[in-house]
């Protein structure tokens, strides 16, 4: 992989901070850089098309839903499923949020038991907690084990005949943990229990392919891969989304209604998708998957892996560092600076240049049991490089309580 090629892809590496210096961008599990393909597919569409999907039938009306159709198929092909069980989202917070609402609240009995663990970002928890608390069903935790992550056995204890669903991330988006979504799938289908996998913090840096997975939905968001925001895919096994009831009603996804109250909503995935898409974004989304498959999935997964292990092997040799998942396996490194609070040590960062995360991430339980009530989150790309991570150790060393 040639980074430095990579980099001049994206036109935000040409900025500079307020202070001069070069832009070092460590907060990519919140949003990623856009490469100039996606930012091109996005003006294209206001140059090129600019008319609504699935509306019309004059030319550029038949050009965009071409096109937007064609996305369909990227996207089936970049997580190996049929082009019918994609459904186009706002995101990952909006596809699991269908799931709980459109599923669960529909088959979910009094005493149901969902699983869940503290390490779930809230859209992959609060769902979850409303459709349990309409339906009278339980919300129940796997242990996590001494690293932050969920194992297979702990899964296997927290496995009851109740479970009717279970719901994790693919790779936590604090503790950066990547979970077996394989093995927990054989074992929660051997209960009759389906499995929801949050994938915002995997489909960007490593393959997910939905038939080897055999995971029942599965969810992510274009804005993490290199795509615009306000876009996303919702996965699900196509009986499951015939199952599933639409969240939203409206254009686009009805087949035919009377003024008797009769509605006939069309077949998946078109029933999902009421009202006028985000279609620059979409078909951003799809220059995003090429781009990115242009590079190589497995290519950008283990420089990810490398970029990762040199950052970890050079914060230990520092002793203002307190690292909280050096043990697992994504480009997510949590951390705090000793006695330093991690809001004020995030603002030295940016006075440097460094964009990172700091706070609670959208993971409020967690902070329990890091026994910690914030972290500072640096999380990597395939566009980072050594001396982004050289410098950043050195701005690292440089902080101490008596820094404020
Ligand atoms: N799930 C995880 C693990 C995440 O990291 C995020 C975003 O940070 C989300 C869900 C929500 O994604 P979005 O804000 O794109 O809907």
């Amino acid at each position: 992989m040639n980074v430095e090629a990579i980099r001049k892809d994206f036109p935000m590496f040409e900025n500079k901070s307020k202070k001069g210096f070069d832009l070092v961008y460590f907060d990519n599990a919140a949003t990623t850089f856009k490469p100039n393909a996606v930012i091109q597919a996005v003006t294209d569409y206001y140059t090129k098309y600019s008319v609504n999907a699935h509306r019309g039938d004059y030319e550029l009306s038949y050009q965009v839903d071409t096109l937007y159709e064609s996305v369909r198929d990227t996207v089936a092909s970049f997580i190996n499923c049929d082009r019918k069980e994609v459904v186009f989202t706002s995101g990952t917070s909006l596809a699991l949020n269908q799931i709980a609402y459109g599923y669960a609240q529909k088959i979910l009995k009094e005493g149901d038991v969902v699983i869940s663990d503290e390490a779930e970002h809230a859209s992959n928890y609060l769902p979850w907690m409303h459709a349990c608390e309409t339906n009278k069903a339980k919300l129940e935790f796997i242990e996590l084990d001494e690293h932050g992550c969920v194992s297979i056995e702990k899964f296997k204890q927290a496995m009851h005949d109740r479970v009717k669903i279970v719901s994790l991330a693919h790779v936590t988006n604090v503790m950066g943990c990547t979970i077996d979504v394989k093995e927990i799938c054989k074992i929660a289908h051997s209960y009759g229990a389906i499995v929801v996998i949050d994938g915002a913090q995997s489909a960007p840096h490593m393959k997910v392919d939905m038939r080897d997975l055999d995971c029942d939905f599965f969810a992510f968001s274009a804005h993490k891969l290199c795509g615009p925001t306000g876009s996303g895919v919702l996965y699900g096994k196509y009986e499951l989304l015939e199952e599933m009831d639409p969240l939203m009603l409206g254009g686009g996804s009805n087949a035919r209604y009377d003024m008797c109250g009769n509605l006939l909503m069309k077949n998946p995935p078109y029933k999902f998708e009421s009202g006028t898409p985000a279609i620059e974004a979409t078909l951003g989304l799809k220059a995003a998957i090429e781009y990115i498959t242009s590079i190589g999935i497995e290519n950008i997964q283990s420089y990810e892996s490398d970029l990762r292990a040199y950052m970890i092997s050079e914060m230990k040799k520092l002793d203002n560092v307190i690292i909280y998942n050096e043990k697992s396996d994504s480009g997510i490194v949590t951390f705090n600076i000793k006695d330093v609070f991690s809001q004020d040590a995030a603002t030295y960062f940016s006075d440097k240049g460094i964009s990172l995360r700091s706070g609670q991430h959208c993971a409020k339980l967690l902070m329990d049991f890091l026994d910690t009530p914030s972290t500072l989150r640096a999380s990597l790309y395939f566009y980072n490089t050594k001396e982004e991570v050289d410098y950043f150790i050195e701005v690292c060393s440089q902080i101490t309580p008596e820094t404020f």
